[in-house]
């Protein structure tokens, strides 16, 4: 019998995750396969079977399950609750599999374990030992698994704090586009499956880096450092793990850059938590005289329009620091 082919998308938890899940199925010769970059197709059926309400990477992921689901024997869908023990995911991360089950029919099995690293129950490990279990491997077998995971996320998580912008494709193997160096520094915070995805952000990190401009994304923070900028009032910190990604790398580059240029932050339609994200970095980087530009994305953002509002933003920084 053929080994199961195992779908998962290539959009939200891809580019922050798939290293792990990625290294955990090759060690068990599982086969997975990875939907193609996002289209213009992939997002118009996205938006075509997704509720209306939904954010655009809710219907973008819906799109990327459509391309699968006829090509593989399972779709791989966590619920990834909490991996850091402080935050959790967004709601809607929370509810994919079940968006999803309700959405289609004929769908293959969909793989929807819970991780939440804040009980033993649902650990992180000990999800990944049942999964394994699940395809018929040994507790042994599983751990070894977890193992090569853990090793493969740790390589991709260096190489993205050295500069490394997974456009696209998330290869810890032969990583392609590193940040340009130079001293024309700009902020790009947002979540990864925006800065990320070439379709998604409108080719703006080609545009940048053709523009001679250094690249400071949210995953060049280590986590450790992040932990610390985190709280942003009263000791609290946004419960969203993403927001609360973007926040902390925020104040992290605004106390730690002093060449910093600008801040541009790239936002989905739709999205609840970057309503409070924006508004609170709009107004710190307004105090510390930062220029700020809020790019929010949705399905009709032309190209055009997106790169002529982030020319006028370089221009306006240069003509400020003659
Ligand atoms: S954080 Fe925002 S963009 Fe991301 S899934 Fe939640 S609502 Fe959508």
């Amino acid at each position: 019998m053929n080994a199961p082919v195992i779908g998962i998308a290539r959009t939200l938890n891809y580019y922050a995750y798939y290293p792990f899940w990625q290294g955990f199925f090759d060690s068990l010769n599982l086969k997975t396969v990875v939907s193609s970059p996002t289209t213009k197709e992939i997002l118009d059926q996205g938006v075509k079977d997704a509720l209306a309400e939904a954010c655009l990477p809710i219907k973008l992921f819906f799109g990327h399950i459509a391309t699968l689901k006829t090509k593989v024997d399972y779709l791989f869908i966590p619920r990834i609750v909490n991996l850091n023990r402080k935050t959790v995911y967004c709601p809607k991360f929370l509810g994919l599999p079940d968006m999803i089950k309700y959405s289609y029919e004929n769908l293959p099995p969909v793989i929807d374990i819970r991780v939440d690293n804040r009980n033993l129950k649902d650990s992180l490990l000990i999800s990944s030992l049942k999964l394994a279990s699940f395809f018929g491997f040994s507790k042994l077998q599983g751990f070894k698994a977890y193992r090569e995971g853990i090793r493969r996320q740790n390589l991709y998580e260096n190489l993205l704090q050295k500069g490394y912008l997974p456009v696209n494709e998330v290869n810890v193997n032969s990583p392609k586009l590193f940040s340009v160096k130079s001293s024309f520094k700009i902020a790009l915070l947002g979540y990864p499956y925006l800065v990320y995805d070439n379709y998604v952000n409108l080719k703006i990190l080609e545009f940048l880096h053709k523009n001679n401009v250094q690249v400071l994304t949210a995953e060049q923070v280590p986590w450790p450092i992040r932990n610390k900028y985190a709280p942003f009032t009263n000791k609290k910190r946004l419960f969203w793990t993403f927001s609360d990604r973007v926040l902390s790398s925020f104040q992290y580059f605004l106390k730690n850059v002093p060449d910093l240029k600008g801040i541009i932050h790239l936002t989905a339609f739709g999205c609840g938590p970057d309503f409070i994200v924006d508004r609170i970095m709009e107004i710190d980087a307004g105090e510390q005289q930062i220029p700020y530009l809020t790019l929010t994305i949705d399905e009709h953002t032309g190209e055009a329009g997106l790169v002529t509002r982030v020319e006028a933003f370089l221009d306006m920084i240069k003509r400020k620091s003659r």
